[in-house]
């Protein structure tokens, strides 16, 4: 965040507000991680601050403060929309493009009040008043970190604050191992474990908390995964009869893309999964290396993210898109070799 950007924060934020931090839609760590901790310090700093989420998110993150005061747009839309367009100051966090907040971008677009982007995403429509966006950052939670710092009040960081940056950048980075892990996002976990954050609980609550359900399914992801060596690519599939089966619940299918990346020489890992109630397929991209998997996605299925972590959807069977995708592998061939 430049001193520009921070001293109109500061003047903003010179009275008390009252504010909506909206992360996007099918909200992970890194959305209710980075909304909560910075909701936690507005608070702080004696704002009227509220965390509304487009749907809901899963029982691994139930646990990060605050939680429990969360409203979920999709199940009170009437309450969420009054605080949203009550709001004096509005924060978008962990997207780039108004569409990314699903069902609340009608809501969004009547905002009158200023809006304050943070987000790491590539592309970033330009919508808000003030837009702190880094597409080096590891997560918009080391963002939150930042924004604080700027405002000089990283000493106030408390133990919730702490507790819930640590978890959006934990499950951004994957466990600190991305490429866009910094010596600066070590340092900035360091600070937060100082602080409070309490590092081994957490990624106990986050990662060690599978249901016989979520394993089962993981078996079945796993013998769906095909390996085109040709493309150093694996791909899953999991259609919605494979999710029933197996009881799935919100959040089971999390990392399971990346099962693909752990293959030697697998440099692009994709998942398809089914859909019935939206009646799509919702992919999830990753690549290591330079193979940049938001241009993939925003070429080819109407989506985007990250070089190396994208997501997208077809409107396509599983079958057909499966092979629309093989299809288009060969385009890439020598990229994907490199
Ligand atoms: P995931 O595969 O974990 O859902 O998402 C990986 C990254 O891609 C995240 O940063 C997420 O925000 C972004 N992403 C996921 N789905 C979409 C999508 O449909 N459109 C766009 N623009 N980005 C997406
Ligand atoms: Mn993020």
């Amino acid at each position: 965040m430049n001193l520009t950007q921070a001293q109109s924060v500061q003047q903003l934020l010179s009275r008390p507000q009252k504010i909506a931090i909206v992360p996007h839609k099918n909200p992970d760590g890194d959305a209710i991680g980075s909304s909560l901790g910075l909701c936690h310090y507005l608070q702080l700093k004696g704002h009227e601050a509220r965390v509304i989420v487009p749907n809901d998110f899963p029982k691994f993150l139930k646990w990060i403060p605050g939680t429990q005061e969360i409203l979920i747009y999709e199940w009170d839309q009437s309450n969420a929309e009054k605080v949203i367009l009550e709001a004096t100051v509005v924060f978008t966090l962990d997207f780039n493009d108004l569409s990314r907040s699903g069902a609340v971008e009608k809501s969004l677009q009547k905002v009158s009040a200023p809006i304050v982007m943070i987000d790491h995403h590539q592309a970033p429509h330009d919508y808000a008043s003030i837009t702190y966006s880094d597409v080096s950052m590891s997560s918009t939670a080391e963002m939150v970190y930042n924004f604080i710092e700027a405002l000089g009040d990283r000493e106030i960081i408390n133990a919730d604050i702490a507790n819930c940056l640590y978890a959006g950048i934990l499950t951004d980075t994957g466990s600190f191992k991305f490429a866009s892990t910094t010596s600066r996002t070590h340092r900035v976990v360091a600070d937060l474990i100082d602080k409070g954050a309490s590092n081994s609980e957490i990624h106990n609550r986050i990662f060690d908390t599978n249901t016989p359900d979520r394993l089962h399914l993981l078996g079945c992801a796993l013998n769906n995964m095909v390996i085109l060596p040709e493309y150093n690519t694996a791909y899953i599939t999991l259609s919605q009869d494979e999710l029933d089966a197996n009881h799935f619940r919100k959040g089971d299918t999390e990392g399971f893309v990346n099962y693909g990346l752990t293959l030697e020489n697998i440099r692009f890992a994709v998942i398809f999964i089914e859909n019935r109630d939206e009646g799509i397929i919702k992919i999830s991209f990753r690549s290591e290396g330079e193979f940049s998997v938001n241009e993939f996605a925003r070429a080819h299925f109407q989506g985007g993210g990250h070089t190396n972590a994208a997501g997208g959807k077809s409107e396509l069977s599983m079958e057909e898109t499966t092979s629309r995708f093989v299809a288009l592998l060969d385009q890439y061939k020598s990229e994907l070799a490199k």
